[in-house]
C-alpha cells in the first residue's frame, strides 16, 4: 500500500507503482510532449490573431483543451496543466477505478482542479462522445499498440489539431512477427536494420489510413524512436484533395535477403512523375539488382516527411531556454532530428561493410566520400551508426566496394 512521492516537471504526484502504471524511464516522453504542446498551443494562439473569424480560432480564444486517453496517474495531464500555456481544459481519463482515484488524488494535491477534469471510461467511448465537440490535442499513451483507440482519436481532433501517439510493441513493429503487424497495423513489418525508423513509418501509414476514411490527412511535426517506444505527433487537417494525394506518400519497401539493399515504391505516383502509366520500384519477382537474390517485402510505409523541420527548430528554442529534466537528451535527440535528411531508411554502416567483409572506416570518411560523389547524407536519431542518404544504392555499393 506504501505510495512514493515523485517529482516530476512542476508535479508532485503520489504513485503506487502496485495498482496504478507509472514509469519513470518515460520523463524524456513527457518533457518532449510538454514541450510540442507549448509550441502548438503558442501557434493556436497566433491564429486566432490572424484568422479571428474561424471556429477554431473563436473556440481557442480561451486556450485549447486536451484529452489524455489513458492517464493512469495524471501525471501527464498535471504536468500539461501547470507547464503548457494557453490551456483551458484537460480531460484526464483512464478505464481502471484505481487509477481514476489515484488522478482524482493527484490532481487535488496539485491544485489544478480547474483545469483538470478526471473521467473513468472506457478511452474508445470519451472519443466518440467528442466526435463533434471535439478536442484541440489527444494523447494516447497505451501499454502496447495505440492501433484500437486511432479510429476515435482521428475523429474526435478539431481543425488542426495535434495527436500524441505512442507505441511501445516495438518487437510487432520491428518486424518480429510481420504477420501480427499486418493484423494490428495493415502493414507487414520486416526485420531490417533500419527496423525502428520503419516501425514509425508504419505507424504514421495506419494513423494516415484511419485518417483518410473521414477525408482527414495527417501532418507529421516530429517522430521518434528512444528507448523501448516511439512517439510521434501529427497534426490533422480535412480534405479531399489532399488526402487522393496521400497515396504517393506510402509505398512498398524491398530488401534484398542477400545484401539488404532497400529500395522503395510509391503506391502511387503524381501524374507528371508516372508516363507510363506503372509505378516505380522493381516488380514484385524481380532480383536484386546487386546480387541476384530475392527480396523481402514489406509495407504499406509512410514515405513522406517524419518531421517538420521548422517545427523542430522551434522545439529546440523551447527546450533550451525551458527547465526540463531531461534537457541534455532532448536537446541531444533533436539536434540530431535537425539535421536528419528527409530520406526514407538508413544503412547501418558496420553492417554495409560486413556484407562486403571489409573493415569498417570512420563515419566521416565514409559520409565524406558520399559527399564528394555529390550526394547528401546524415546519420537518424534512431541509431547511432546509421547512414542515411539520396545517393541511389548503385552507388553506395560503388564506394562500399571500393573501400
Ligand atoms: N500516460 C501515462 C503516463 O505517462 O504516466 C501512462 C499510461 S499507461 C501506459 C496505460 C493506462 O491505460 C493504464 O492506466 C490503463 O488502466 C489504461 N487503459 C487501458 N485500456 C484503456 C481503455 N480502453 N480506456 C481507457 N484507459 C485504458
Amino acid at each position: 500500500e506504501e505510495s512514493i512521492v515523485v517529482r516530476e516537471g512542476m508535479a508532485e504526484i503520489l504513485a503506487n507503482e502496485k495498482k496504478v502504471f507509472y514509469n519513470p524511464v518515460q520523463e524524456f516522453n513527457r518533457d518532449l510532449s510538454v514541450a510540442v504542446l507549448s509550441i502548438f498551443t503558442e501557434e493556436r494562439k497566433a491564429y486566432q490573431k490572424i484568422e479571428p473569424s474561424k471556429k477554431v480560432a473563436q473556440r481557442c480564444s480561451e486556450g485549447i483543451t486536451i484529452l489524455e486517453a489513458l492517464s493512469a496517474t495524471g501525471l501527464r495531464s498535471i504536468r500539461y496543466a501547470k507547464e503548457v500555456p494557453f490551456v483551458h481544459q484537460i480531460t484526464a481519463n483512464d478505464i481502471s477505478a484505481a487509477a481514476v482515484e489515484s488522478i482524482k488524488k493527484n490532481v487535488l494535491h496539485n491544485g489544478v482542479g480547474d483545469l483538470v477534469t478526471t473521467s473513468h471510461e472506457d478511452a474508445t467511448m470519451v472519443m466518440y462522445r467528442h466526435r463533434s465537440d471535439r478536442f484541440d490535442a489527444v494523447d494516447v499513451d497505451p501499454y502496447g499498440s495505440p492501433s484500437v483507440f486511432l479510429d476515435g482519436a482521428v475523429q474526435c481532433i478539431s481543425e488542426g489539431g495535434l495527436l500524441l501517439i505512442t507505441a511501445t510493441d516495438m518487437a510487432v513493429l520491428a518486424g518480429n512477427s510481420p504477420e501480427t503487424c499486418h493484423v494490428k497495423y495493415g502493414a507487414i513489418s520486416l526485420k531490417s536494420k533500419a527496423c525502428h525508423e520503419m516501425a514509425l513509418r508504419i505507424l504514421l501509414q495506419h494513423i494516415s489510413s484511419h485518417a483518410g476514411r473521414y477525408g482527414r490527412y495527417i501532418q507529421p511535426l516530429i517522430s521518434i524512436s528512444v528507448d523501448f517506444y516511439i512517439r510521434v505527433f501529427v497534426r490533422v487537417y480535412t480534405g479531399q484533395i489532399v488526402c487522393k494525394g496521400v497515396a504517393s506518400k506510402l509505398g512498398m519497401i524491398y530488401q534484398c535477403v542477400g545484401c539488404e539493399s532497400i529500395t522503395t515504391q510509391p503506391l502511387s505516383m503524381t501524374k507528371s512523375d508516372n508516363k507510363y502509366g506503372l509505378p516505380a520500384g522493381p516488380p514484385v519477382d524481380k532480383l536484386c539488382h546487386y546480387c541476384g537474390h530475392k527480396h523481402h517485402i514489406g509495407g504499406p510505409i509512410w514515405l513522406g516527411p517524419l518531421h517538420d523541420r521548422q517545427f523542430v527548430s522551434q522545439l529546440l528554442s523551447k527546450v533550451d531556454t525551458g527547465e526540463f529534466g531531461t534537457k541534455k537528451r532532448l536537446q541531444g535527440v533533436l539536434n540530431v532530428i535537425y539535421e536528419e535528411l528527409d530520406v526514407p531508411l538508413y544503412y547501418l554502416l558496420d553492417r554495409l561493410m560486413s556484407i562486403v567483409k571489409c573493415e569498417v572506416p570512420p563515419m566521416v570518411t565514409f559520409s565524406s566520400a558520399l559527399i564528394n560523389a555529390g550526394y547528401k547524407v546524415s546519420i537518424s536519431h534512431a541509431h547511432k551508426t546509421s547512414v542515411k542518404t539520396d545517393a541511389p544504392n548503385s552507388v553506395i555499393w560503388d564506394i562500399v566496394r571500393a573501400w
